[in-house]
């Protein structure tokens, strides 16, 4: 799928102290593209993940998905789109913790679109041999990886990822970084990531960098755009 947002804001409160945490946001994400967004705490990355997630109200301005504006669709279309189109990656993970790896991820097949079948999707994950665990029983990054591949399996057309590698350390994160690149050339998923993370930067088609609710600097990264 691909993004479009114009002159996007958002405001938080009410009187006196309603504030605008966004500012006026416009900016395109193509159709498998990866897209990195960087910027201080409060920056407001959070917030315009959440309103691409369709989980936060939009108060002026548009997000369009694939030619049609978010704000248009009706309730029932809005959580079909949540459903059906988007994947969502946490920093800790959200793992159904009484259920196994392989349960987890089948858990959400629901729509019976998986790209991949369930036994060759947890292959590419990397967790085979750990497919029978518990939650508890797996490292931060294999945790990770579950929760990439439950994703996954509905194959979203924009998978989410807030601050996928926050909990993890340098070694894990730059596996699960490597993870989602594999995700976005095997499947052609568009990414839009939210960290922290400076090591993202050389993957991503696009990086924005927020600062007080505006994108204070873009950068494209020419050779990966041009490479399809
Ligand atoms: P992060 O920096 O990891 O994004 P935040 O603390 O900024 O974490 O926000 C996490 C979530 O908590 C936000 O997405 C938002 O929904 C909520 N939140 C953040 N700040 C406030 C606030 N001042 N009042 C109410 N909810 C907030
Ligand atoms: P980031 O993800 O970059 O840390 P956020 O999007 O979480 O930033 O937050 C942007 C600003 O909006 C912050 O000042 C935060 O306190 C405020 N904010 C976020 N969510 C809420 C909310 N639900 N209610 C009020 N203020 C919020």
């Amino acid at each position: 799928m691909y993004l479009e947002i114009r002159n996007l804001k958002k405001y938080y409160g009410e009187g006196e102290s309603r504030t605008e945490v966004l500012k006026g946001i416009s900016c395109s994400i193509g159709k498998g593209q990866i897209c990195v967004l960087l910027g201080p705490s409060g920056s407001g990355k959070s917030t315009l993940l959440n309103m691409i997630g369709g989980i936060e109200k939009i108060d002026e301005g548009e997000i369009i998905v694939d030619g049609k504006p978010l704000a248009n669709l009706e309730k029932r279309e809005l959580s079909r789109y949540r459903r059906n189109e988007l994947g969502f990656v946490f920093q800790f993970y959200n793992l159904v913790p009484n259920l196994t790896v392989k349960e987890n991820i089948e858990v959400c097949e629901y729509l019976s679109k998986s790209p991949l079948p369930i036994d060759e999707l947890i292959k590419t994950l990397g967790l085979w041999e750990h497919k029978d665990k518990f939650p508890n029983q797996l490292s931060g990054g294999q945790q990770q990886r579950c929760a990439i591949g439950r994703a996954l399996v509905k194959n979203p057309g924009i998978l989410l990822c807030d601050e996928p590698t926050g909990a993890l350390d340098y070694k894990t994160s730059k596996e699960i970084l490597e993870l989602i690149e594999t995700v976005n050339k095997k499947f052609n998923t568009t990414i839009i990531i939210v960290t922290h993370n400076d090591a993202i930067k050389n993957m991503a088609h696009k990086v924005m960098k927020l600062h007080d609710g505006m994108i204070k600097k873009e950068y494209i990264n020419e050779s990966l755009v041009s490479a399809g």
